[in-house]
Parts: structure tokens; C-alpha cells; sequence
């Protein structure tokens, strides 16, 4: 199974992302906007992958503090268009710790630099996204949670399989 691990967003700071994308497709931009239930923030790709429970059982040694995320403009990879995140030290100490955890249990994932960033659009059909800032609303993530991933009849279907969850220290 495809597995990915990624912090959830409230509804409101989902709000703020879909008013970006209502604002670009005003503007004519077509393409694949990711659905309200799919807006996430990724913090490690592992891909095909076949024990869901050793992912989990990797986490567990790992704590991590609550981690406050705000909106951070907008950018593209390629044909691809998100929203940037900003989330401090929490943040990229959170994505460092679970990539860790996962690498000493011998879990493979994606090792790109971490680039906190939510998809809003796939095959955008303009070059470069217009610059939109999404209203500054902030939520503090408590929790990590393990997804998988299957292609649906209409797009993609994530699928929550088990979460860890933040300790006030944060130290490991
Ligand atoms: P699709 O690839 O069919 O357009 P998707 O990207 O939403 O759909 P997945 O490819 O399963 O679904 O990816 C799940 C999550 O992991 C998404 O947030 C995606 O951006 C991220 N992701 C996918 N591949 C990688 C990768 N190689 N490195 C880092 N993050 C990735
Ligand atoms: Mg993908």
C-alpha cells in the first residue's frame, strides 16, 4: 500500500486554502483542485510500502510538541501549485524526528529536503501562480497521523490508519 504520513488541517484554515483556489479559478485558472477533504500537510513520503503497523511502531519512540501553522504564500512545482506553510522550529523539528525514526527502523521514504507546503492544484493551466494571499488563520497541530493513499474513482482517497500524538516537551 502507498503510505504517507501528514498533519491534518482544521476547517478553518481549510477555508482560507479554498478561497485561494476559488480566487484563481475567478481569475480562469483550470486544472485539478485538490478537494476540501484532501488539503494536508506532508511530512514524509513512504510510498509502496507493505506494514502500516511497523510505520506506527517506528513513531512511538519519537515526541514532539504542538506545532502552530499559519498560511505562507503560494508557489509552484512545475504544473503543480500549493500553499506554503509556516510552522517555526515545531515544525521542521517535528519532520526531522519522524524522518529519523522511520530511517533507524529501516522504513523507506521520499529524502527530499522537507518543503512545508499544502497541493491546491495539479496541471494548473497557466505558467506561474498568481500571487494570493490566504486569510491568516493559524491552528496548533497536535497530531501526526499515518495515511494510505488509493487512486478512487473520483481522485484520490486518503485513508487514516493510525495517529501520534503531540507531548508538551517535545524533547527526544
Ligand atoms: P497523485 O500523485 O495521483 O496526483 P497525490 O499526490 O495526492 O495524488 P500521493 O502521490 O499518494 O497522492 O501522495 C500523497 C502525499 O504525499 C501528497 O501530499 C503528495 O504531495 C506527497 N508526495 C507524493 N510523492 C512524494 C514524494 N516523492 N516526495 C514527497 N512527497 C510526496
Ligand atoms: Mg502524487
Amino acid at each position: 500500500m502507498r503510505l504517507f504520513l501528514a498533519i491534518r488541517l482544521t476547517p478553518e484554515l481549510k477555508g482560507a486554502l479554498i478561497d485561494v483556489q476559488n480566487v484563481w479559478y475567478d481569475m480562469g485558472v483550470r486544472g485539478r483542485f485538490t478537494p476540501e477533504e484532501n488539503l494536508h500537510l506532508t511530512l514524509a513520503f513512504i510510498g509502496e510500502y507493505p506494514d502500516p503497523e511497523a510505520v506506527l511502531d517506528a513513531l512511538k519512540a519519537i515526541s514532539f510538541a504542538p506545532i502552530p501553522l499559519t498560511p505562507d504564500g503560494v508557489g509552484a512545482f512545475g504544473d503543480l501549485w500549493w500553499a506554503g506553510v509556516s510552522g517555526g522550529p515545531a515544525l521542521t523539528g517535528a519532520a526531522r524526528r519522524v524522518r529519523r525514526a522511520l530511517a533507524e527502523a529501516g522504513i523507506p521514504f521520499d529524502r527530499k529536503r522537507f518543503s512545508p507546503h499544502i497541493t491546491l492544484l495539479r496541471r494548473a493551466s497557466v505558467s506561474s501562480p498568481p500571487p494570493v494571499a490566504a486569510a491568516p488563520v493559524s491552528m496548533s497541530a497536535d497530531t501526526i497521523t499515518l495515511f494510505r493513499s488509493d487512486r478512487g474513482k473520483n481522485g484520490m482517497l486518503y485513508t487514516e490508519l493510525g495517529s501520534i500524538r503531540a507531548t508538551q516537551s517535545g524533547d527526544s
